[in-house]
């Protein structure tokens, strides 16, 4: 019988070592188990369920039976719920014991809900990170009028994109002088701001939710620490992340934040592996233990794991802690690297215009390049994160960096 290889967790980066493994081991038997009702999807999309855009149908993994026609067999509705390191097998909590000679813990990560609010169980109160999450968004949006956002991250904001092209009036009330605040200092973020302002967005910054008021049917206000009450019908809470790591409880797995993961994406056990939203891995621009929230990480991650799973010895160039290449209200944006400047001792270079930002920050020395911002102008991104995370020489292209005239000749 070939390698038992099982995979918890059916997204970016369980997929992606699932393919590899298959490639590299014809013979393998692979098994992904997922603890979501869907088959494998595109979660970077699922705001456009809320919208009406797409369907969730549209937004699967590479279509549809493709897992299960390269011997794949993909278990939905599976969740394990302990793992024996020892005894080589996981249990799900349909108490079923599924054999394997090598794991990979691809969990990702869950909405974390700040114990702050009180009331955040009611009907009508949402978190954004499943395609059922936006199902049952898209459903509760028709019978509602004003959406209250908790929290400037990312994910709110693009939550809060898609309500808001429902006609739906949507305010995001965020505790930060700025939105977008772990992405950029608040300085950096006007040309952002501007975009939401003119899309309609209604922003309250440096207060917080209290309390969700309820009536008989659900959420109707939200009370603030200011003594201001919003009323609404829906709210949605973008306060960030917690990995997935409660079923390792009582394993021999180092858990410290995430999962702790090697170079090779190897965990503190023999055959176990992390990847993606759940592993703690290393930031390339400054050497620091770090758990990352992209889609391209986790499947970076989830490659490297599926080579060293099938026994091809791979290192991991290790990501960047702060990398962000999206868009908001129609605003292209990249922010990669050390982009937090204020007080910091490094060389930092500005560049603006009346629709382009440009902050590129090298060490203190000025000899190695270790963040960057781009805000309306993102062309050349990739080349900067290259140059960030593989810390290439800088000499002779320092000035074209700042200049933003670097290309791709510069590297031959
Ligand atoms: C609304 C939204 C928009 C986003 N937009 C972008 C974007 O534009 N660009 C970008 O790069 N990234 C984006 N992201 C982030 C990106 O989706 C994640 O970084 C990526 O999905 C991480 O992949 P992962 O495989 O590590 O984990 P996840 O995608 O979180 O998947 C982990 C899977 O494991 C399952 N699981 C958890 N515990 C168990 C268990 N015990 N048993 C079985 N299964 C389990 C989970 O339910 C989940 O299905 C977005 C995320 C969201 C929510």
């Amino acid at each position: 019988m070939g390698t038992q290889y099982v995979i918890v967790g059916g997204s970016a980066a369980g997929m992606a070592a699932a393919h590899t493994i298959r490639k590299k081991d014809s013979s393998g038997i692979i098994t992904v188990l997922s603890n979501e009702k869907t088959a494998p999807y595109f979660r970077p999309m699922i705001p456009y369920i809320i919208n009406g855009k797409k369907q969730v149908s549209d937004i699967g993994l590479s279509g549809k039976g493709m897992f299960t026609a390269k011997g794949i067999d993909v278990r939905t509705a599976a969740a394990v719920v302990s793992v024996d390191t020892a005894g080589k097998t996981v249990k799900t909590g349909s108490d079923e014991n599924v054999p394997y000679d090598k794991i990979l813990f691809a969990t990702g990560s869950r909405p974390y809900m700040p114990e702050t609010v009180n009331g955040l169980e009611a009907p009508g109160v949402f978190s954004l990170k499943t395609v059922a999450d936006a199902v049952a968004m898209a459903d509760r949006s028709r019978k509602t009028d004003h959406a209250v956002m908790l929290g400037g991250g990312i994910l709110n904001l693009k939550a809060a994109f898609a309500l808001l092209e429902k006609k739906i009036k949507v305010t995001l009330v965020v505790y930060s002088p700025e939105v977008l605040s772990q992405l950029m200092d608040p300085e950096d973020a006007f040309l952002v701001r501007k975009a939401l302002d003119t899309a309609g967005l209604s922003i309250l910054t440096g207060c917080s939710a209290t309390d969700i008021i309820t009536d008989t049917d659900g959420v109707c206000a939200v009370a603030l620490d200011n003594g201001k009450e919003l009323p609404c019908r829906m709210v949605c809470v973008g306060k960030g992340v917690i990995p997935n790591t409660d079923f390792l409880h009582g394993s021999d797995i180092k858990i410290d934040r995430g999962i702790i993961a090697d170079t090779t994406t190897a965990c503190s056990v023999k055959d176990t592996f992390a990847a993606g939203d759940v592993a703690v891995t290393y930031d390339s621009a400054t050497g620091e233990k770090t758990v990352t929230a992209l889609w391209t990480n986790a499947v970076e991650m989830g490659i490297c794991a599926g080579l060293n799973m099938a026994g091809i010895n791979t290192r991991y160039s290790g990501t960047l802690g702060i990398m962000n290449a999206t868009q908001v209200a129609n605003e292209p944006f990249v922010s990669m690297g050390i982009v937090h400047t204020k007080d910091k001792d490094v060389e930092t270079h500005i560049k603006t215009s009346n629709n382009t930002y440009r902050k590129i920050v090298f060490n203190k020395k000025g000899t190695c390049l270790v963040g960057a911002l781009f805000i309306g102008d993102i062309t050349n991104a990739g080349m900067y994160r290259y140059v960030i995370r593989e810390k290439k020489p800088i000499a002779g292209i320092k000035s074209h960096l700042i200049n933003h005239t670097l290309h791709y000749g510069h590297f031959m």
